[in-house]
């Protein structure tokens, strides 16, 4: 029997110490720091492939630890949202070409017109999405799986992540690109996002990685209350920023945020 990977129930402040990272062999290594009991959580992965792919050396955690260290220079103060941040290799989610500006803050194409958006946007999210959450958050739906990146990093956040894409190319790459860390928590679907995911509902979070002209209402309906939606969307000046919608026992507060630019929200599957 698989065991499932576990996440410590409280982070240690992110800075400086490396955790280990989730990697394909790392995805069952328990990144509590030990007070010398074992940490490792059943067996390690051999049939993952090499650690890295050439360029980024054989461990790219230094390179992570500057990417993060970066990202909370910028802002970013949410330690759990910091260490996941430096767990998720996300040189793995990126074509080989592509692979050594895995950790520079910029987006990079995934194929199909589609991007991975840049660290910072993803931190940023994820941490809007945490805000005021003690702990782990519970189910989240996430709106645009894209290369499967975002998922990963959430699955470390979350007790549950549902995952929808509705180009079939992309949702197959995910699936291809997720499959080595094993992560069992994550439900990858293949399907229009602009109708949620009602099956999980309602979530602790939503988060979408696409941007359309309105917040769907059925990701309201799918909102828990005391829950949070991040949402590229286009505001009455006619741009794109990001939105965060919180609902309540009896409505919903909403606020707008910082310009942002994502790929469109498109209906359908293609
Ligand atoms: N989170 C992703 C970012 C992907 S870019 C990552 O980490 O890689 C946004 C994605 O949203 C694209 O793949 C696009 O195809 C998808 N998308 C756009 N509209 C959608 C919809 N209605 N339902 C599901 N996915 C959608």
């Amino acid at each position: 029997m698989k065991p499932r990977p576990s996440f410590p129930a409280k982070l240690p402040p992110a800075g400086g110490q490396s955790a280990a990272s989730l990697s394909p062999q790392a995805a069952q290594i328990n990144p509590r720091p030990t007070t010398g009991q074992g940490t490792r959580q059943g067996r390690v992965n051999s049939a993952a492939g090499p650690a890295s792919p050439s360029g980024l050396g054989l461990d790219s955690g230094a390179v992570r630890a500057r990417m993060v260290a970066k990202l909370a220079e910028q802002g970013v103060q949410d330690p759990w949202v910091l260490q996941a941040m430096g767990q998720v290799e996300r040189h793995r989610f990126v074509e080989t070409a592509l692979a050594g500006q895995a950790y520079e803050d910029t987006s990079l194409p995934i194929g199909l017109g589609q991007t991975i958006s840049k660290p910072n946007v993803v931190a940023r999210m994820i941490e809007l999405l945490r805000q005021d959450s003690p702990g782990k958050l519970g189910r989240v739906l996430e709106i645009g799986t894209g290369c499967g990146y975002q998922a990963a990093v959430l699955s470390l956040l979350a007790s549950e992540v549902y995952s929808i894409e509705r180009l079939r190319g992309l949702h197959e790459k995910a699936k291809k690109n997720l499959l080595p860390f094993r992560l069992p928590n994550v439900h990858l679907m293949l399907g229009d996002g602009m109708l949620g995911f009602p099956k999980g509902a309602p979530y602790a979070g939503i988060i979408s990685a696409a941007g359309g002209d309105e917040v769907p209402s059925v990701w309201l309906d799918q909102l828990a209350v005391g829950a949070r939606l991040v949402a590229p969307t286009v505001t009455a000046s006619g741009h794109q920023a990001l939105v965060v919608i919180r609902r309540t026992a009896t409505g919903f507060d909403r606020q707008v945020l910082e310009a942002v630019h994502f790929v469109p929200l498109k209906s359908g599957i293609a």
